[in-house]
């Protein structure tokens, strides 16, 4: 398996912001993902799994380690019938129309959701009709030292944009879906609520998705609203002023350090002034709040 040097991340995430990662790799197979595990294990190099970089904030400062992209790993079969198998790397949104044009209900509610299968897999994804974990009836994980095997969904700890995953590697998932249903009604379910989303939501500019995650019964971007401050920007970090849970790179000259410094600015102005404090829903990889596995 080909490991890269010195490979730029901002070309690989949604943010286009990013340094390099010390190890890049793109496994064409799972056995290659395996593989890849076993070694990162073994020469203890910290390792960030990579869908399509939709909700990942990469430090300018880059990733010392092993950053492992599942782009590669596409393609999805009918396992049985309602249920659908697909690798990683399968890019959600065409899974979306694709098993819509099946009459298979269940994932309309996802269109418009920029990632990867194993990425909403790994962070429950939400939309109208819930979490993605409701869905999901089996997922093959990986040991951080390559070992492999089949999760039954419902041993997961699916919460709000949580999988309980934790330090493993999504590589294939089960979907369950409601079969022999009319196609024609699924596109329009799909059509209906991306347009509803294209309205809401910042969409031909880019962004990582909403920063935060939504307190109960709360909507962390009302509440920044409602904060007044419309549009602020730090660098080239701005709010958006169509959906204020979202930053926007203006320009593509946004740095790593301009999103935190704005990220933490509006944490501020929620704390002060709703006395509510806010939770990440962006990942941030090789940055303060760095998490890898
Ligand atoms: C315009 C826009 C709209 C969005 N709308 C929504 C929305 O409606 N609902 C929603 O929930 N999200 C939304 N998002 C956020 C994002 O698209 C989702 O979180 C998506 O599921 C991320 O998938 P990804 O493949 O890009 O994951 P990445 O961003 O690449 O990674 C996200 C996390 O998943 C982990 N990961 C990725 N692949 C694997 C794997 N195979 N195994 C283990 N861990 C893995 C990464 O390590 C990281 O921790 C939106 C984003 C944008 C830009």
């Amino acid at each position: 398996m080909k490991l890269e040097e010195g490979i730029s991340l901002s070309g690989q995430c949604w943010y286009r912001i990013g340094g390099k990662a010390s190890y890049y790799a793109r496994p064409q197979s799972i056995e290659d993902m395996q593989q890849l595990l076993d070694w990162s294990h073994r020469e203890g190099q910290p390792t960030f799994l990579l869908g399509y970089g939709s909700n990942v904030l990469f430090d300018d400062a880059g990733f010392e380690g092993l950053v492992i992209h599942t782009k590669s790993l596409k393609g999805y079969e009918q396992h049985e019938r309602g249920i659908i198998e697909a690798a990683a790397g399968q890019n959600l949104e065409s899974l979306v129309g694709e098993v819509n044009d099946l009459g298979l209900q269940g994932l309309e509610s996802f269109v418009g959701i920029p990632g990867s299968i194993g990425g909403a897999v790994y962070g429950n994804a939400g939309a109208s009709g819930g979490g993605i974990g409701d869905l999901v009836s089996e997922v093959e994980l990986i040991e951080p030292g390559g070992i492999r095997e089949w999760c039954d969904g419902r041993d997961l700890d699916w919460r709000y944009r949580e999988s309980g995953i934790g330090d493993r590697v999504v590589a294939r998932v089960r979907i369950r879906l409601q079969p022999d249903v009319d196609p024609e009604t699924l596109r329009k379910e799909s059509a209906r609520l991306l347009e509803k989303k294209i309205d809401t939501q910042p969409f031909d500019i880019r962004t990582c998705g909403c920063i935060f995650k939504n307190p109960t019964g709360m909507s962390a971007g009302r509440m920044i609203d409602e904060c007044g401050l419309p549009d602020l920007q730090i660098g080239g970090a701005r709010i958006s002023k169509i959906h204020a849970n979202f930053i926007e790179n203006v320009d593509g000259k946004a740095t790593s350090d301009d999103i935190e410094r704005l990220i933490d600015r509006m944490r501020e102005e929620v704390r002060d002034q709703h006395d509510v404090e806010l939770d990440l829903e962006v990942v941030l990889a090789g940055t303060r709040e760095e998490r890898t596995r």
